[in-house]
């Protein structure tokens, strides 16, 4: 039976990535070695890393200026690099989930921090909206996507100050103004390829303005100095990253990667809201992800959870268990996600529905 894969992350890629990795495992560009052998510093690596850099200029028409690596650590190791290098003096945060919540953490370890909001207050089901910036702070720091609590920030806000973004469940899911930012990072396990490698955008320009000493590693200047290769990067997950990257191109860039996404988030929310059995966690309709949408069973047919979770995975629908802090469903509608899974969830849905 096909298999839909709703898993949050690591999470579904395009067929065109898998089966290209695949053939380079055994025989990468025509060398005779496995992508997974080969030296980083040779030519046809280094190749590998220069093209998906400047892929992922041209897909979000990142302005000059700006540098392109691919880290490791991931996400989490960015809560930390990303305020060790950027804040001077104070930065302001928008808690919008755990996520964002684990990001302030590790700022506060090297500055001062102001939450400018929070929806704490309602499970993170809502994007806090009308909260000032201070103009004295050195950045806001936002998570646009909120895997786990199915929000998203769908624009780039307009705030007073650069921006540093989480976008680890959203990277190239729609066009964006990079203008507006001083650093996007992302793990590439959700919208970009194989764990290993963390996607980071950064302002030249908004470096070397503290004096506080930075560990060689940490300090975004090593990086660029060294082509993103000061040590050795996770080459398989940045070769994986570069085949989603040119898939991408190929297939009409972010504008199209948008048009479906909502469409596909569309499907799905509609059907949920349909569903007598169903009931999505966030309400407002501006705030819903179209990445991870969550949803639950109605208090009146609770009792049919596990059922439903049997019933969907006899179907061939695999990953959509939500996550333990909110419970029910989710199902991750990454780019890589074709129309025809959703459709196939919805009718899945549909069937369950009239059995009951
Ligand atoms: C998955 C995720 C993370 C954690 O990423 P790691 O690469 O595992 O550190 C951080 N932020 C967001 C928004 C995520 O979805």
């Amino acid at each position: 039976m096909k298999k839909h894969n709703f898993y949050a992350g690591p999470s579904i890629l395009p067929q065109f990535t898998i089966q290209q990795t695949a053939e380079a495992i055994i025989d990468f560009a025509g060398t005779g070695l496995s992508v997974m052998e080969i030296s980083h510093r040779s030519k046809e690596f280094v190749a590998v890393m220069e093209e998906a850099q400047a892929l992922v200029k041209e897909l979000l028409k990142v302005p000059e200026g700006y540098s392109v690596l691919f880290l490791q650590g991931g996400a989490s190791l960015q809560f930390l690099m990303a305020p060790y290098n950027l804040l001077v003096k104070k930065a302001a945060y928008l808690n919008t989930g755990m996520w964002a919540s684990k990001a302030m953490k590790e700022a506060k370890m090297i500055g001062e921090v102001v939450e400018v909001a929070s929806s704490k207050d309602a499970n993170f089901n809502y994007i806090p909206k009308g909260f000032s910036v201070p103009d004295d702070v050195d950045f806001l720091h936002i998570t646009s996507n909120n895997t786990i609590f199915g929000t998203e920030i769908l624009t780039d806000l307009d705030v007073p100050v650069p921006m540093l973004a989480d976008m680890s469940s959203d990277i190239l899911s729609r066009p964006m103004d990079v203008s507006k930012y001083n650093l996007i990072y992302a793990g590439a396990q959700k919208n970009l390829g194989p764990s290993g490698a963390t996607l980071i955008i950064v302002k030249n320009e908004a470096l070397g303005k503290t004096s506080r000493p930075i560990p060689t590693i940490l300090d975004y200047k090593t990086h660029i100095d060294n082509e993103s290769m000061f040590n050795t990067p996770a080459t398989v997950s940045v070769f994986g990253c570069l085949l989603t990257l040119r898939w991408l191109k190929a297939n009409g860039g972010l504008e199209a990667m948008e048009k479906t996404n909502i469409e596909k988030a569309k499907i799905l929310y509609g059907e949920i809201d349909r569903n007598k059995m169903f009931q999505a966690t966030v309400p407002n309709k501006e705030d819903r992800s179209r990445m991870n949408v969550t949803f639950v069973l109605t208090p009146e047919y609770a009792q049919y959870e596990k059922e439903f979770d049997v019933f969907a995975e006899s179907q061939g629908m695999i990953g959509l268990k939500g996550h333990r802090s909110v419970g029910g469903f989710r199902a991750s509608l990454y780019n890589a996600m074709p129309v025809e899974s959703v459709k196939a969830l919805v009718k899945t849905m549909q069937e369950f529905e009239s059995t009951k």
